[in-house]
């Protein structure tokens, strides 16, 4: 199986002195992708996300450790033997396969059998780890850092199998992230990504297109065109990383689980004969709950017409990330960016017009930020 292929290149990658990656002495960086552009602030975190968020992944191994990282990392381990990566590493994988069978592209695979076995009942856990640490490791190590041709500047870890370590390396970059108070929202966003992907998968094996629909009472996603209503994620876990963690307004820090979900253009417009379906996940947007209710909140109000290319762009990146709001978004939005900005700034004419009102609401932004 292959793990990792995925299609964004974030940007070339040159040596720095002390074993590290970096762009080094690239001058202006070309803008190639979303995953590019959104990682264009050069944080760790952002980093970290662009490997979480985007990419054509063929295998949830990248997720499974992401999320294995940040738990070890939360403990404070820094030397980590692939014995004690395998714990949450399966773990993770396990708990997955009970809910969605599917986790690839590919036919087969030894290690997710291991792990059928485990959940059946059939092998205990000693056999898990033993066969995790011999079959579950393959390529994931290696292409954690890789999205596309590149591999991003920031290492979360160092490759030591074949050192004395037998395992690897954390280093203070994910250390850090896992002291910082978005490592709930990065766990989550991990999570979210994953139960979309396998989603895709799962469709994608059924001949079928996923298209995701947004449960407003349950603040949910949910599978269109399913008689049952399947929960597929949060969907604040599932948009706050393409906001960088950020109010979508102020750029105020947020988290998945401190913030509002808010309707770009006001859901209470569609009762007045708004044509279109404003439950729309390109309609939704996270916000602190200064600007979504506060004294000076936005409630029902239209957003000045100054948000709607931050709108367009945090669209362009739902789209970058391949699956599966891709799909979702290009079906309710326009095939190409071009057409995609025609139908954002149509419905604004279009929602204004209803709404009736010539002053639109704005905020002051608290930081420098940009996405
Ligand atoms: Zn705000």
């Amino acid at each position: 199986m292959t793990v990792g292929q995925d299609r964004d290149v974030v940007r070339p990658a040159t040596e720095r002195s002390n074993g590290a990656l970096n762009v080094g002495s690239c001058k202006t960086p070309k803008v190639i992708n979303p995953a590019h552009q959104f990682a264009n602030d050069g944080s760790d975190t952002e980093f970290w996300r662009s490997i979480v968020l985007f990419g054509l992944n063929v295998a949830s191994y990248k997720f499974a450790l992401a999320k294995s990282l940040l738990e070890l990392a939360s403990q404070g381990e820094e030397k980590v033997p692939l014995s004690e990566l395998a714990v949450p590493f399966s773990r993770n994988i396990c708990e997955h396969l009970v809910e969605v069978d599917r986790q690839g592209t590919f036919r087969s695979s030894k290690f997710l059998d291991a792990c059928r076995y485990y959940n059946a009942g059939r092998i205990n856990e000693t056999e898990l780890i033993t066969a995790t640490e011999i079959l579950g490791f393959k390529n994931v190590i290696d292409a954690f850092h890789v999205v596309g041709g590149g591999e991003v500047p920031t290492r979360f870890f160092l490759d030591e199998r074949r050192l004395s370590l037998g395992g690897i390396r954390l280093t203070d970059e994910v250390l850090q992230l896992a002291q910082s108070p978005e490592v709930g929202s990065l766990t989550a966003e991990a999570e979210a990504r994953w139960r979309l992907v396998e989603e895709a998968w799962s469709k994608e094996a059924a001949g079928e297109q996923v298209v995701v629909l947004y449960d407003a009472p349950r603040e949910i996603l949910v599978p269109a065109l399913t008689g049952k209503r399947k929960t597929l994620t949060g969907v604040r876990p599932a948009l706050n990383g393409y906001q960088k963690g950020h109010c979508f307004y102020c750029y105020g820090s947020i988290t998945v689980v401190n913030s509002d979900v808010d309707h770009f253009l006001p859901h209470s417009l569609m009762a007045r004969g708004m044509p279109v379906d404003l439950d729309g996940v390109w309609n939704l947007v996270l916000a602190c709950q200064d600007c979504n209710r506060g004294s000076n909140g936005k409630f029902a109000s239209i957003p000045h017409a100054r948000y709607l290319k931050r709108l367009s762009r945090r669209n362009e990146f739902l789209i970058g990330s391949h699956h599966p709001l891709r799909e979702t978004l290009i079906l309710a939005t326009g095939a190409n960016e071009s057409q995609r900005n025609v139908f954002l700034k149509e419905c604004f004419t279009t929602a204004s017009t209803i709404d009736g009102r010539k002053v639109k609401w704005k905020t002051n932004e608290v930081t420098a930020l940009k996405f």
